[in-house]
Protein backbone atom coordinates (compact mmCIF):
# COMPACT_ATOMS: atom_id res chain seq x y z
CA UNK A 1 0.00 0.00 0.00
CA UNK A 2 1.46 3.31 -0.90
CA UNK A 3 2.65 5.14 2.24
CA UNK A 4 0.05 8.14 1.58
CA UNK A 5 -2.81 5.26 2.70
CA UNK A 6 -0.94 3.88 5.58
CA UNK A 7 -2.13 5.40 8.19
CA UNK A 8 -6.35 4.77 7.09
CA UNK A 9 -6.41 0.83 7.70
CA UNK A 10 -9.90 -0.51 7.82
CA UNK A 11 -12.53 2.29 8.34
CA UNK A 12 -14.16 2.18 11.77
CA UNK A 13 -17.69 1.40 9.81
CA UNK A 14 -16.79 -1.73 8.64
CA UNK A 15 -14.47 -2.53 11.85
CA UNK A 16 -17.65 -2.13 14.01
CA UNK A 17 -19.68 -3.94 11.91
CA UNK A 18 -17.81 -6.64 11.86
CA UNK A 19 -17.75 -6.40 15.52
CA UNK A 20 -21.61 -6.42 15.83
CA UNK A 21 -21.81 -9.39 13.49
CA UNK A 22 -19.52 -11.69 15.52
CA UNK A 23 -20.73 -10.50 19.05
CA UNK A 24 -24.18 -10.93 17.95
CA UNK A 25 -24.91 -7.38 19.14
CA UNK A 26 -26.82 -4.53 18.26
CA UNK A 27 -25.42 -2.43 15.72
CA UNK A 28 -26.01 1.34 16.29
CA UNK A 29 -22.94 2.06 14.81
CA UNK A 30 -22.84 2.48 11.09
CA UNK A 31 -25.36 4.55 9.85
CA UNK A 32 -28.31 2.72 7.66
CA UNK A 33 -31.76 2.07 8.02
CA UNK A 34 -32.89 -1.15 8.99
CA UNK A 35 -35.97 -0.61 6.96
CA UNK A 36 -36.73 0.57 3.01
CA UNK A 37 -36.98 3.31 1.20
CA UNK A 38 -40.34 4.10 -0.72
CA UNK A 39 -41.71 1.11 -2.13
CA UNK A 40 -42.97 2.37 -5.47
CA UNK A 41 -39.53 3.89 -6.11
CA UNK A 42 -37.85 0.45 -4.91
CA UNK A 43 -40.53 -1.15 -7.53
CA UNK A 44 -38.83 1.62 -10.19
CA UNK A 45 -35.68 -0.02 -9.85
CA UNK A 46 -36.82 -3.47 -10.17
CA UNK A 47 -38.73 -2.59 -13.92
CA UNK A 48 -35.65 -0.19 -14.74
CA UNK A 49 -33.75 -3.77 -15.19
CA UNK A 50 -36.37 -5.52 -16.93
CA UNK A 51 -37.16 -2.59 -19.47
CA UNK A 52 -33.45 -3.08 -20.48
CA UNK A 53 -31.55 -0.06 -18.75
CA UNK A 54 -28.53 -2.22 -18.33
CA UNK A 55 -25.78 -0.94 -20.17
CA UNK A 56 -23.58 2.04 -19.84
CA UNK A 57 -25.71 5.12 -19.07
CA UNK A 58 -24.24 8.64 -20.29
CA UNK A 59 -20.85 9.41 -18.43
CA UNK A 60 -22.90 12.57 -16.47
CA UNK A 61 -25.67 10.63 -15.46
CA UNK A 62 -29.17 9.36 -17.08
CA UNK A 63 -30.50 12.54 -18.26
CA UNK A 64 -34.03 12.06 -16.37
CA UNK A 65 -32.15 12.36 -13.21
CA UNK A 66 -29.99 14.99 -13.85
CA UNK A 67 -33.28 16.59 -14.29
CA UNK A 68 -34.91 15.74 -11.64
CA UNK A 69 -31.77 16.94 -9.14
CA UNK A 70 -31.80 20.43 -10.85
CA UNK A 71 -35.79 20.64 -10.39
CA UNK A 72 -35.23 19.34 -6.56
CA UNK A 73 -32.64 21.98 -6.16
CA UNK A 74 -34.54 24.86 -7.75
CA UNK A 75 -38.09 23.13 -5.79
CA UNK A 76 -36.41 23.38 -2.47
CA UNK A 77 -33.81 25.57 -2.54
CA UNK A 78 -34.54 28.22 -5.29
CA UNK A 79 -30.94 27.35 -6.76
CA UNK A 80 -31.49 26.89 -10.85
CA UNK A 81 -28.52 24.14 -11.72
CA UNK A 82 -28.40 23.34 -15.67
CA UNK A 83 -29.01 20.08 -16.16
CA UNK A 84 -26.55 19.69 -19.30
CA UNK A 85 -23.31 20.83 -17.88
CA UNK A 86 -24.09 21.75 -14.22
CA UNK A 87 -25.18 18.14 -12.69
CA UNK A 88 -22.76 15.28 -12.63
CA UNK A 89 -24.28 11.99 -11.37
CA UNK A 90 -21.80 9.90 -9.25
CA UNK A 91 -21.70 6.44 -7.24
CA UNK A 92 -22.68 8.02 -3.98
CA UNK A 93 -21.05 11.21 -2.42
CA UNK A 94 -18.40 9.19 -1.64
CA UNK A 95 -17.05 9.18 -5.52
CA UNK A 96 -18.02 12.52 -5.37
CA UNK A 97 -15.87 13.51 -2.62
CA UNK A 98 -13.42 12.05 -3.75
CA UNK A 99 -13.36 13.50 -7.78
CA UNK A 100 -14.03 16.57 -6.49
CA UNK A 101 -10.90 16.92 -3.98
CA UNK A 102 -8.73 14.95 -6.89
CA UNK A 103 -10.41 17.34 -9.50
CA UNK A 104 -9.34 20.81 -7.54
CA UNK A 105 -6.50 19.93 -5.19
CA UNK A 106 -2.59 20.39 -6.34
CA UNK A 107 -0.42 18.11 -4.18
CA UNK A 108 1.00 20.26 -1.45
CA UNK A 109 -2.68 21.95 -1.76
CA UNK A 110 -4.39 22.61 1.83
CA UNK A 111 -8.22 21.45 2.70
CA UNK A 112 -9.71 22.64 5.51
CA UNK A 113 -11.79 19.78 7.32
CA UNK A 114 -14.14 20.38 10.67
CA UNK A 115 -13.56 17.61 12.96
CA UNK A 116 -14.35 15.34 13.50
CA UNK A 117 -14.71 14.59 10.29
CA UNK A 118 -16.41 11.97 8.12
CA UNK A 119 -13.99 9.62 7.69
CA UNK A 120 -13.67 9.64 3.78
CA UNK A 121 -12.59 13.45 3.82
CA UNK A 122 -9.04 12.72 5.11
CA UNK A 123 -8.34 10.04 2.59
CA UNK A 124 -9.72 11.85 -0.53
CA UNK A 125 -7.30 14.29 0.53
CA UNK A 126 -4.44 12.27 1.23
CA UNK A 127 -4.96 10.43 -2.00
CA UNK A 128 -4.75 13.92 -3.84
CA UNK A 129 -1.33 14.37 -1.89
CA UNK A 130 -2.91 17.19 -0.52
CA UNK A 131 -2.48 18.72 3.68
CA UNK A 132 -5.84 18.81 5.53
CA UNK A 133 -5.70 20.98 8.38
CA UNK A 134 -8.25 20.58 10.83
CA UNK A 135 -11.06 23.13 12.40
CA UNK A 136 -12.07 21.36 15.52
CA UNK A 137 -15.84 21.74 16.37
CA UNK A 138 -16.47 21.83 20.17
CA UNK A 139 -19.02 21.53 22.64
CA UNK A 140 -21.16 25.34 23.10
CA UNK A 141 -24.68 25.88 24.77
CA UNK A 142 -25.28 21.68 23.94
CA UNK A 143 -24.69 21.93 20.45
CA UNK A 144 -20.90 21.28 18.32
CA UNK A 145 -19.68 24.33 16.45
CA UNK A 146 -16.68 26.20 15.71
CA UNK A 147 -14.93 29.46 16.25
CA UNK A 148 -14.65 31.61 12.86
CA UNK A 149 -11.05 33.36 14.23
CA UNK A 150 -10.14 29.77 14.56
CA UNK A 151 -11.21 28.59 10.95
CA UNK A 152 -9.86 32.15 9.37
CA UNK A 153 -6.19 31.37 10.81
CA UNK A 154 -6.42 28.06 9.28
CA UNK A 155 -6.06 29.70 6.03
CA UNK A 156 -3.01 29.82 4.59
CA UNK A 157 -1.26 30.60 1.01
CA UNK A 158 -1.57 27.35 -0.01
CA UNK A 159 -4.92 26.85 1.18
CA UNK A 160 -7.52 25.85 -1.83
CA UNK A 161 -10.70 24.10 -0.78
CA UNK A 162 -12.85 23.55 2.48
CA UNK A 163 -14.96 20.68 3.07
CA UNK A 164 -18.36 21.13 5.03
CA UNK A 165 -20.64 19.01 5.73
CA UNK A 166 -24.14 20.07 7.48
CA UNK A 167 -25.90 18.65 8.29
CA UNK A 168 -22.89 16.96 10.03
CA UNK A 169 -21.87 13.53 10.73
CA UNK A 170 -21.19 12.54 13.19
CA UNK A 171 -22.12 15.47 15.63
CA UNK A 172 -25.43 16.08 14.30
CA UNK A 173 -24.88 19.76 14.26
CA UNK A 174 -26.99 21.83 11.16
CA UNK A 175 -24.78 24.81 10.55
CA UNK A 176 -26.74 27.91 11.23
CA UNK A 177 -26.85 31.28 8.43
CA UNK A 178 -24.39 33.07 11.10
CA UNK A 179 -22.19 29.68 10.92
CA UNK A 180 -22.36 29.41 7.01
CA UNK A 181 -21.77 33.26 6.65
CA UNK A 182 -18.72 32.77 8.72
CA UNK A 183 -17.62 30.07 5.99
CA UNK A 184 -18.96 31.73 3.13
CA UNK A 185 -16.71 35.08 4.07
CA UNK A 186 -13.36 33.27 4.34
CA UNK A 187 -14.18 31.27 1.02
CA UNK A 188 -14.91 34.43 -1.01
CA UNK A 189 -11.75 36.50 0.88
CA UNK A 190 -9.12 33.82 0.36
CA UNK A 191 -10.58 32.83 -2.79
CA UNK A 192 -11.54 29.41 -1.73
CA UNK A 193 -13.77 26.20 -3.25
CA UNK A 194 -15.83 25.15 -0.59
CA UNK A 195 -16.85 21.18 -1.34
CA UNK A 196 -20.29 21.06 0.54
CA UNK A 197 -21.59 17.52 1.78
CA UNK A 198 -25.29 17.98 1.78
CA UNK A 199 -26.11 14.11 1.84
CA UNK A 200 -28.21 14.71 5.21
CA UNK A 201 -30.12 17.39 3.79
CA UNK A 202 -33.41 16.28 4.47
CA UNK A 203 -32.43 15.05 7.93
CA UNK A 204 -33.55 17.78 9.95
CA UNK A 205 -36.01 18.32 13.44
CA UNK A 206 -37.69 20.52 15.55
CA UNK A 207 -38.25 22.51 12.41
CA UNK A 208 -34.71 23.57 11.95
CA UNK A 209 -34.04 24.65 8.21
CA UNK A 210 -31.52 23.14 6.38
CA UNK A 211 -29.36 25.88 4.58
CA UNK A 212 -27.53 24.80 1.33
CA UNK A 213 -23.88 26.90 1.31
CA UNK A 214 -24.63 28.02 -2.26
CA UNK A 215 -27.58 29.88 -1.47
CA UNK A 216 -25.17 32.50 0.08
CA UNK A 217 -24.04 35.96 -1.45
CA UNK A 218 -21.24 34.94 -3.72
CA UNK A 219 -21.57 31.33 -2.81
CA UNK A 220 -23.27 29.48 -5.62
CA UNK A 221 -19.92 29.66 -8.02
CA UNK A 222 -17.48 28.28 -6.12
CA UNK A 223 -19.61 25.74 -4.36
CA UNK A 224 -19.16 22.01 -5.16
CA UNK A 225 -22.88 20.86 -3.48
CA UNK A 226 -22.96 17.10 -3.03
CA UNK A 227 -25.92 14.65 -2.20
CA UNK A 228 -27.03 11.52 -2.30
CA UNK A 229 -30.16 8.90 -2.26
CA UNK A 230 -29.26 6.93 0.32
CA UNK A 231 -30.13 9.30 3.44
CA UNK A 232 -32.98 10.68 2.22
CA UNK A 233 -34.65 7.81 0.31
CA UNK A 234 -33.21 4.78 3.14
CA UNK A 235 -31.16 3.20 -0.36
CA UNK A 236 -27.59 3.32 1.20
CA UNK A 237 -26.83 0.23 -0.42
CA UNK A 238 -27.85 2.03 -4.21
CA UNK A 239 -24.54 4.77 -4.41
CA UNK A 240 -26.64 6.92 -6.00
CA UNK A 241 -25.28 10.76 -5.74
CA UNK A 242 -24.43 13.53 -7.54
CA UNK A 243 -23.03 17.06 -7.55
CA UNK A 244 -24.36 20.75 -9.06
CA UNK A 245 -22.14 23.20 -9.14
CA UNK A 246 -21.03 25.45 -12.17
CA UNK A 247 -19.63 24.49 -15.34
CA UNK A 248 -16.24 24.67 -15.03
CA UNK A 249 -16.40 23.06 -11.66
CA UNK A 250 -18.14 20.03 -13.08
CA UNK A 251 -16.02 19.53 -16.00
CA UNK A 252 -13.26 19.44 -13.59
CA UNK A 253 -15.04 16.59 -11.42
CA UNK A 254 -16.02 14.76 -14.33
CA UNK A 255 -12.76 14.82 -15.81
CA UNK A 256 -11.44 12.66 -12.66
CA UNK A 257 -14.92 10.68 -12.49
CA UNK A 258 -14.75 9.27 -15.74
CA UNK A 259 -11.63 7.51 -14.76
CA UNK A 260 -12.81 6.64 -11.33
CA UNK A 261 -16.08 5.00 -12.39
CA UNK A 262 -16.80 6.11 -16.04
CA UNK A 263 -20.61 6.47 -15.02
CA UNK A 264 -22.90 5.00 -12.07
CA UNK A 265 -24.59 1.91 -12.45
CA UNK A 266 -28.01 2.80 -14.52
CA UNK A 267 -31.46 1.53 -12.89
CA UNK A 268 -30.78 3.32 -9.38
CA UNK A 269 -30.48 6.46 -11.54
CA UNK A 270 -33.97 6.18 -13.17
CA UNK A 271 -35.35 5.02 -9.78
CA UNK A 272 -33.69 7.51 -7.78
CA UNK A 273 -35.09 10.15 -10.59
CA UNK A 274 -38.48 9.15 -9.73
CA UNK A 275 -38.01 9.52 -6.15
CA UNK A 276 -36.82 12.99 -5.91
CA UNK A 277 -40.29 13.81 -8.12
CA UNK A 278 -42.55 11.44 -6.43
CA UNK A 279 -41.36 10.80 -2.89
CA UNK A 280 -40.67 13.74 -1.36
CA UNK A 281 -44.15 13.58 1.26
CA UNK A 282 -42.67 9.85 1.82
CA UNK A 283 -38.84 11.78 3.16
CA UNK A 284 -40.80 14.27 4.99
CA UNK A 285 -42.39 11.33 6.50
CA UNK A 286 -39.29 9.81 7.30
CA UNK A 287 -38.04 12.75 8.76
CA UNK A 288 -40.76 12.82 11.58
CA UNK A 289 -40.57 9.03 12.27
CA UNK A 290 -36.75 9.63 12.88
CA UNK A 291 -37.12 12.84 15.12
CA UNK A 292 -39.66 10.52 16.74
CA UNK A 293 -36.47 7.45 16.82
CA UNK A 294 -34.18 9.98 17.97
CA UNK A 295 -36.30 11.38 21.48
CA UNK A 296 -36.49 7.63 21.66
CA UNK A 297 -32.64 6.63 22.32
CA UNK A 298 -32.01 9.99 23.56
CA UNK A 299 -33.93 9.32 26.17
CA UNK A 300 -33.07 6.00 26.86
CA UNK A 301 -29.54 6.97 26.85
CA UNK A 302 -29.97 9.37 29.43
CA UNK A 303 -31.78 6.71 31.63
CA UNK A 304 -28.58 4.61 31.31
CA UNK A 305 -26.57 7.70 32.38
CA UNK A 306 -25.36 8.90 29.24
CA UNK A 307 -24.60 12.41 28.82
CA UNK A 308 -26.79 13.11 25.32
CA UNK A 309 -25.88 15.56 23.20
CA UNK A 310 -29.31 16.60 21.08
CA UNK A 311 -28.87 16.68 17.38
CA UNK A 312 -30.66 18.89 14.69
CA UNK A 313 -30.57 16.51 12.19
CA UNK A 314 -28.66 13.04 10.54
CA UNK A 315 -29.31 10.04 12.37
CA UNK A 316 -26.82 9.88 15.01
CA UNK A 317 -26.11 11.23 18.72
CA UNK A 318 -23.36 12.09 20.06
CA UNK A 319 -22.60 11.19 23.97
CA UNK A 320 -20.21 12.09 26.78
CA UNK A 321 -19.14 9.00 28.70
CA UNK A 322 -17.90 10.43 31.74
CA UNK A 323 -20.65 10.45 33.27
CA UNK A 324 -20.90 7.13 33.72
CA UNK A 325 -17.27 6.56 35.08
CA UNK A 326 -15.27 6.07 31.41
CA UNK A 327 -12.45 7.40 29.47
CA UNK A 328 -11.86 6.51 26.78
CA UNK A 329 -14.90 6.19 24.29
CA UNK A 330 -12.20 3.37 21.91
CA UNK A 331 -11.97 1.63 24.34
CA UNK A 332 -15.49 1.43 25.89
CA UNK A 333 -16.59 0.77 21.95
CA UNK A 334 -14.41 -1.98 21.84
CA UNK A 335 -16.10 -3.30 25.31
CA UNK A 336 -19.52 -2.57 24.59
CA UNK A 337 -20.73 -6.01 23.10
CA UNK A 338 -19.42 -8.00 26.00
CA UNK A 339 -21.03 -5.18 28.50
CA UNK A 340 -23.80 -4.38 26.53
CA UNK A 341 -24.25 -6.25 23.50
CA UNK A 342 -24.80 -3.22 21.82
CA UNK A 343 -21.92 -1.15 18.99
CA UNK A 344 -21.39 2.08 18.58
CA UNK A 345 -18.90 4.50 17.00
CA UNK A 346 -15.62 5.96 18.98
CA UNK A 347 -16.09 8.85 17.82
CA UNK A 348 -12.03 9.88 18.53
CA UNK A 349 -11.98 7.93 15.18
CA UNK A 350 -12.97 10.90 13.90
CA UNK A 351 -10.49 13.52 15.19
CA UNK A 352 -6.88 14.61 14.06
CA UNK A 353 -6.72 15.79 17.79
CA UNK A 354 -7.42 12.35 18.60
CA UNK A 355 -8.02 13.29 22.74
CA UNK A 356 -10.96 16.20 21.61
CA UNK A 357 -12.64 12.98 20.66
CA UNK A 358 -11.85 10.78 23.57
CA UNK A 359 -14.74 10.87 25.91
CA UNK A 360 -17.85 10.43 22.60
CA UNK A 361 -19.74 7.70 21.67
CA UNK A 362 -21.47 7.78 18.41
CA UNK A 363 -25.01 6.05 18.60
CA UNK A 364 -27.24 5.76 15.58
CA UNK A 365 -31.21 5.79 15.96
CA UNK A 366 -32.05 5.36 12.40
CA UNK A 367 -33.28 1.35 13.29
CA UNK A 368 -36.98 0.22 14.15
CA UNK A 369 -38.55 1.03 17.23
CA UNK A 370 -37.93 -2.15 19.28
CA UNK A 371 -34.13 -2.55 18.10
CA UNK A 372 -33.88 1.20 19.70
CA UNK A 373 -35.83 0.14 22.82
CA UNK A 374 -33.58 -3.16 23.22
CA UNK A 375 -30.49 -1.52 22.83
CA UNK A 376 -31.01 1.09 25.64
CA UNK A 377 -32.38 -1.91 27.61
CA UNK A 378 -29.27 -3.29 27.47
CA UNK A 379 -27.28 -0.30 28.16
CA UNK A 380 -29.13 0.64 31.19
CA UNK A 381 -26.89 -2.61 32.35
CA UNK A 382 -23.40 0.42 32.15
CA UNK A 383 -24.77 1.96 35.22
N1 LIG B 1 -20.97 12.06 3.58
C1 LIG B 1 -21.42 11.83 4.81
C2 LIG B 1 -21.39 12.92 5.82
C3 LIG B 1 -21.93 10.58 5.16
O1 LIG B 1 -22.38 10.35 6.39
C4 LIG B 1 -21.92 9.57 4.19
C5 LIG B 1 -22.31 8.18 4.58
N2 LIG B 1 -23.44 7.85 4.34
C6 LIG B 1 -21.45 9.85 2.91
C7 LIG B 1 -20.96 11.10 2.65
C8 LIG B 1 -21.42 8.82 1.83
O2 LIG B 1 -22.57 8.79 1.10
P1 LIG B 1 -22.79 7.70 -0.06
O3 LIG B 1 -23.20 6.44 0.60
O4 LIG B 1 -23.82 8.29 -0.92
O5 LIG B 1 -21.49 7.54 -0.77
N1 LIG C 1 -22.21 7.20 6.62
C1 LIG C 1 -22.33 6.07 7.48
C2 LIG C 1 -21.97 6.43 8.89
O1 LIG C 1 -21.48 7.48 9.16
C3 LIG C 1 -21.48 4.90 7.09
C4 LIG C 1 -20.90 4.87 5.75
C5 LIG C 1 -19.85 3.82 5.62
O2 LIG C 1 -19.98 2.73 6.13
N2 LIG C 1 -18.80 4.16 4.96
O3 LIG C 1 -22.18 5.63 9.75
Amino acid sequence: LVRRMREFGTTVFATMTKLAVETGSINLGQGFPDTDGPARMLERAVEAVRDGFNQYPPGPGVPELRRAVAEHREKWYGLAYDPDGEVLVTVGATEAIAAAVLALCEPGDEVIVFEPYYDSYAAAVALAGAVRRPVTLRVDAGRFTFDPAELAAAVGPRTRAVLVNSPHNPTGTVFNRQELEAIAEVCRERDLVAISDEVYEHLTFDGVEHVPLATLPGMRERTVMISSAGKSFSVTGWKTGWICAPAPLVAAVQAVKQFLTFTAAAPWQLAVAYGLREEMDWVNGLRADLQAKRDRLIAGLETAGFGVLRPAGTYFVQTDIRPLGFDDGLELARRLPELAGVVAIPTQAFYDNVSRGRHFLRFAFCKKDEVIAEAVTRLRHLS
